[in-house]
Order: C-alpha cells, then structure tokens, then sequence
C-alpha cells in the first residue's frame, strides 16, 4: 500500500473534500458508511492520518513525511488506536510479515470475528492520558457492525460523555445493524459505489486484467475486484465456471484436484455466486455476477430443481463458515461440487 494510500480514490474525493471542510471543528465521532468493497476503510485510514499529521497538504490529505506520518506508517503513532476483530488483526499480520504459518496457526484457533470489550474497556487508558503530540488522538473501529451487544454500549457510554480532543472514526457496511443510538451520535458521511466506467478505468490503473469480470463478479465494487483479481487467478476461476456449466458429478474429483491450491473460501463464494445467478434467473430472470455466462446460466436455470436449489443454497452458506480451514482443501471441495450437482441430477 504505502505511497498509494495517499491518492483519495476518485469517487471518494468530493466526499474528502467535503470532511475536509470540517477540519477545525472536527466531530467527535464519525461514521462512514456504503456498500462493502469501495474503499471506505481505506479513506477512514487516509483521514486518520491526515488528522495527526503535523504539516498536512493544502488538500488536507497527510504530508507523508513528517514524524507523525512516519509514525502512523508503521502503526507506531502514539495517539493513534485501531480497533477491529482479531480475525481482521490476523490477515495484517500476514500481510506484514508475509508469514502464512502464523496465519493458519490463528485460524486454527479461532479469531474472534466480533470487537469485544476488553477491546473497547483497552480504550479506557489511551483515552485518559494526555495526547502525545498535535493534541489530537484517533481512534478507528471497523467494521463497526462487528460490534457484539456489550462492546456497543460500552463505546456508547464513550460517545455520549466525549472525551476532550478524540475523534472516533467508524467504518460500516451495513449501518442497520448497528445500535441506533450509536448513529446517532455520529456525523455520517456516505461513501458510495463509483459508475462501472469509474471503476473500470481505476482497476486498469491498478494493472487489472479483465476487470469487467471482477466487476461483475464483485456486484460492482472495484476495491473487492482488485483483491479478487490478486488473490485467486482467472484460470482458476475459469476452471471452477466451466465445471459448474456442465455439472457432473464423475467430473468433480478431476476439478477439485485442480483446484486444490485456490483458497476454499474463494472457491466457496465463486460457487455461490453463480448459484444465486441460477437461482435468480429461475426466479425473476435477472443475472447478477456472471453475465458473461448468461446462455449456461439460462439452460442450468430451466434443469435445476428448486427445491434442491434452496438445499443446496443454503448449505452453501454453512460451508462458507468452515472454509476457511477445511481438513482437506480436495475433499472439501469436491464434496461442494457433488453437492452442486445434486441440484440438476
Ligand atoms: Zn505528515
């Protein structure tokens, strides 16, 4: 990330603009909210830095080079806190270290998916103490609607005595479901999708081969594309699409075997896309994720049975929850494609 993460997206940069004009009388709490794979935690990050920088640029965005910056670089800033489930602290530390063992070593374990409250009570003594430096202290928490029921009336209390020069700063993808009386303490400032041509354009940039796919595949948001298109290879997904056109069940061994290197999670949801594309189409003739596949996904939609297609619908969505750690990525996966082919047996 590091020199990228100082360019505001292009479809975020009115709205920068916009929070910009708010920097002397900045609210104590700040909700960004939109749809999941646009850039929202990016932009919370870029504005947290901005925030502590000691000599930001006129556009108000983070200078880059000044102890602050260097600070907030290597998550060293002392007025700077990030709270956010364990699970999201693992894929980091991962990124950071590049260390794929201690990775599955933490999934082994189980990292919480939710911010506790031993995270929100840790809060307590940063906030207490005196601000290091510009005399303002940070806090970002996301996603906020990870929040389990006691965290959020903890930060509630927080929110509603503010704490003298501390700005919280939160990320949601989903805003219903988080405690109203939490918005409502917040200043929510919208982020939302760009036009397919904005993010086409911005993924080609990003050296994004086939980005209409991603795309389409990611219901349009060019962050989640982007990590799509590095994480899992077209090939593989072109294997996995071309198993599911013409589904049989002698053929699963054969496509788990070559599958067997792409993350199960990944595979897991590239199937339930298209599951839902069949099942849409059946239902209300509307292709979402894979419009290039519209012809197979229309003959797949006539054969399937609908009541195996709820079925298996929704055994799919118990699978997601295992994926991340099956026993055996193969036999995970191959027992996902028999199951899949139930549907047009
Ligand atoms: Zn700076």
């Amino acid at each position: 990330m590091g020199t990228m993460t100082n360019q505001t997206l292009p479809w975020q940069a009115e709205t920068w603009s916009q929070v910009m004009q708010m920097r002397e009388r900045f609210p104590h709490a700040v909700l960004l909210h939109g749809p999941e794979g646009i850039g929202k935690t990016r932009f919370a990050e870029q504005l947290a830095q901005a925030l502590l920088c000691e000599s930001p640029l006129p556009d108000g965005h983070a200078c880059g080079h000044c102890l602050a910056c260097g600070w907030f670089a290597q998550y060293a800033h002392p007025d700077y806190r990030r709270v956010r489930p364990e699970s999201l602290e693992d894929a980091s530390a991962v990124d950071d270290a590049g260390a794929e063992t201690a990775k599955a070593a933490k999934a082994e374990k189980g990292a919480s998916r939710e911010i506790r409250i031993e995270q929100i009570r840790s809060l307590a003594n940063f906030i207490n103490v005196s601000t290091h430096r510009s005399g303002r202290r940070v806090v970002l928490l996301y996603p906020a609607e990870a929040l389990n029921a006691i965290a959020a009336n903890a930060l509630l209390k927080t929110l509603e005595e503010p704490p003298p020069a501390t700005v919280f700063l939160m990320v949601s993808h989903n805003i219903d479901r988080l405690l109203p009386t939490i918005v409502s303490r917040c200043r929510k400032v919208p982020l939302t999708m760009p036009g397919a041509a904005q993010a086409l354009a911005w993924l080609k940039e990003q050296g994004v081969g086939d980005g209409e796919s991603w795309l389409a595949e990611q219901g349009g948001a060019p962050l989640s594309a982007l990590t799509q298109s590095q994480a899992g290879s077209r090939e593989a997904v072109e294997t996995l699409l071309a198993h599911l056109a013409k589904p049989a069940a002698e053929a699963a061994l054969k496509t788990a075997d070559q599958l067997q290197k792409s993350p199960p999670a990944e595979v897991t949801a590239w199937l339930q896309r298209w599951l839902y594309d069949v099942f849409s189409v059946k239902f209300s003739g509307k292709i979402r994720y894979y419009p290039k596949h519209r012809r197979e996904i229309d003959a797949l939609a006539m054969r399937a049975d609908p009541i195996k297609l709820l079925a298996v619908l929704k055994s799919m969505n118990e699978r997601r929850a295992i994926a991340d750690h099956p026993l055996s990525p193969k036999l995970f996966i191959e027992d996902m494609l028999l199951d899949y082919s139930t549907v047009f047996a």
